[in-house]
């Protein structure tokens, strides 16, 4: 019988009654002669209302705690899930992570998947049961309860539809699919019917929550067909693939915000060799994950060097630029973490032109300064005032007319 994994995120099993609608996907899916596996998130906004938890005893929890605490969120609801399909007259059966042997390396927080005991998913599926995993957790060699970061259980169901073999890997949400942009932000953001795994990596890598990033990832590098559907209206979603016709033609597939980073500036380092080697050895001791890097030289003697990070990473980010900053003689650190990065995204850009200009001028138009600006071949992105993210993102796509599918757009 074809497997089928189906992973419901957080807003489609709030409450009792949106478990009850999401058990009817699945046993439609049953019903369809699908062996079932069922990965679920943590309820409605039970993973924030657990870091505040945490926050509330202790402002820099001990991140292993924190991924025991954590866990639980997910733990919950496919117990509950398990129950609301029994009550259907279905035989279920859920598990942590660890009871799946999801390994994962010890970085707690933001583990990577090391393997998964697919055996034991087979069992219970062959002995006629529908299987519940509980996402966005692992466990490490030594036992430790691990979290794959905000987001993660996207990419359990894509990790487990790889192990077991998958027909798909469906992906319910709280929108019908992956826009153009935010659709809760830009209203009329056109729905794509099929992206390919490269655009989606670049839509997520920059802040479209709607798949997480390592889940697109796991899908490229093994073929699983992702599709991406709301949990409330039985429409067809978006197939995440590897070949999607028309690409070559479009110069802008999306545009994307991201709200939770930090800007960590040094001036004044001393200009020369080993410095910034130092800087960011200091920084990768403290796993922090650093991006758009920026050094420029002010002086023949000077240089000043900013890099942005997410804003989970502040903390140590900032312990780290303490240690090191007078062994490179900084003149003075600033930090930023009001800040948003605005991108527009497509691999057209590579052969347009014009592209930067019609950026600048949308926000120019709508009066948002642009802090900095970094650019690849394929996307430009500009740091704004977080609360001017939602009016620059806006401006942006109506520029690039992100309401139209991609070959209605004048350019
Ligand atoms: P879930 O709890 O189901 O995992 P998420 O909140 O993680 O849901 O992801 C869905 C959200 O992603 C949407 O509600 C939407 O606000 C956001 N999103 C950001 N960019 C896009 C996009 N390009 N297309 C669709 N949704 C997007
Ligand atoms: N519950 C986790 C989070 O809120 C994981 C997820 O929803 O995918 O980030
Ligand atoms: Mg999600």
């Amino acid at each position: 019988m074809p497997i089928i994994v189906q992973k419901f995120g957080g807003t489609s099993v709030a409450d009792a009654e949106k478990i009850r609608r999401a058990a009817a996907r699945v046993i439609k899916a049953v019903k369809n002669s699908f062996q079932v596996v069922v990965v679920a998130s943590a309820r409605g906004k039970q993973t924030d209302e657990l870091i505040a938890d945490a926050l509330e005893v202790n402002p820099n929890p001990p991140k292993r705690e924190l991924d025991q605490l954590l866990s639980t969120g997910e733990i919950q609801t496919v117990s509950l899930f398990a129950m609301a399909l029994a009550a259907a007259g279905y035989d279920a059966i859920s598990f942590t992570g660890g009871q799946i042997r999801m390994m994962t390396d010890s970085v707690h927080t933001k583990a990577r998947i090391i393997s998964i005991g697919a055996d034991r998913i087979h069992k219970q599926l062959d002995k006629g049961k529908i299987v519940l995993v509980a996402g966005f957790q692992g466990i490490d060699e030594d036992g430790n309860i691990t979290t794959l970061g905000r987001g993660g259980s996207d990419t359990t169901a894509v990790a487990i539809a790889t192990a077991l073999g998958a027909e798909e890997c469906e992906i319910y949400t709280d929108v019908d699919g992956i826009h153009t942009t935010d659709p809760w932000i830009f209203k009329t953001a056109a729905k794509i019917d099929q992206i390919s795994y490269d655009e989606m990596l670049e839509l997520s890598s920059l802040g479209a929550g709607v798949m997480h990033t390592r889940a697109v990832e796991f899908g490229k590098k093994y073929g699983v067909k992702i599709h991406v559907r709301s949990s409330i209206e039985e429409t067809k979603g978006t197939i995440i693939t590897h070949e999607v016709p028309q690409m070559e033609g479009v110069v802008v597939s999306g545009a994307t915000v991201q709200k939770d980073m930090a800007k960590i500036g040094l001036v004044g380092v001393d200009n020369k060799p080993g410095n910034a080697a130092k800087i960011f050895s200091r920084l990768a001791k403290a796993k922090v994950v650093v991006n758009d890097i920026v050094q420029t030289e002010i002086s023949t003697e000077k240089a000043n060097l900013s890099f942005m990070i997410g804003i989970s990473d502040l903390s140590a980010a900032k312990e780290a630029v303490e240690q090191v900053k007078d062994e490179v003689n900084c003149e003075r650190v600033f930090i930023r973490d009001d800040i948003a990065e605005i991108s527009v995204v497509g691999v057209g850009m590579r052969t347009h032109y014009g592209v930067a200009e019609k950026m600048f001028g949308a926000l120019a138009e709508a009066e948002v300064n642009i802090d900095s600006i970094t650019t690849s071949e394929i996307r430009i992105s500009c740091i704004v005032d977080k609360d001017q993210a939602e009016q620059a993102l806006t401006a942006v796509s109506i520029a690039f007319e992100l309401d139209k599918p991609a070959q209605e757009r004048t350019k």
